[in-house]
């Protein structure tokens, strides 16, 4: 997502509002691995844009609602995610020469924009919790007809209790036959 910052580059100072919802298509071809699909629309952009001699920081928040689902029962988890940002676009025309090549990001055509994408990426995905849970103790899919737990008590225990004939062999110690 480029944003123009022409009338920001080359006057220190400078500074501009960017409040924006964003639709999360204008991000390009799905870059929210590992939650494709589960952002939702829209990325709201709260952001302040401020012109420094070493080029745009910016800085704010960036806010949406991903949705995955429940890792036990698969019901649809909203998590409404709310981050600061706060990242310095370099102009790359500034650096010293000989200075290493800055990994970070860079204002991009010529001076003329910065690309928003990656920011808001890293921002609404970094820390994302791996497991998903609708609630702590979810009680899951009965693994026996796959009713909902946490809706439905279909009667069927999950955990079945061992076996009692089963209790007699589990105590021979099988090594001692041989
Ligand atoms: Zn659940
Ligand atoms: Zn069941």
């Amino acid at each position: 997502m480029h944003v123009p910052v022409t009338d920001l580059v080359g006057h220190p100072g400078a500074t501009r509002e960017l409040r924006r919802a964003v639709e999360v298509a204008a991000f390009g071809e799905d870059p929210w691995t590992p939650a494709e699909g589960a952002v939702e629309d829209p990325v709201d952009l709260d952001l302040h844009l401020d012109s420094v001699v070493e080029g745009i920081l910016v800085r704010g928040r960036v806010r949406a609602r991903i949705e995955r689902p429940c890792g036990r029962c698969l019901e649809p988890c909203p998590d409404d995610r709310e981050v600061e940002v706060a990242e310095l676009f370099v102009d790359p025309t500034r650096r010293e020469e000989g200075e290493e090549a800055d990994p970070g990001y860079e204002l991009i055509d010529d001076l003329t924009a910065i690309d928003l994408t990656t920011m808001v990426r890293d921002a609404l995905l970094v820390d994302l919790p791996v497991r998903v849970l609708c609630a702590e103790d979810c009680r899951g899919l009965c693994p026996v007809c796959g009713a909902n737990r946490n809706l439905d008590d279909c009667g069927h225990d999950p955990e079945p209790a061992a076996d009692p004939r089963w209790a007699v062999l589990a105590e021979l110690d099988l090594r001692d036959e041989a």
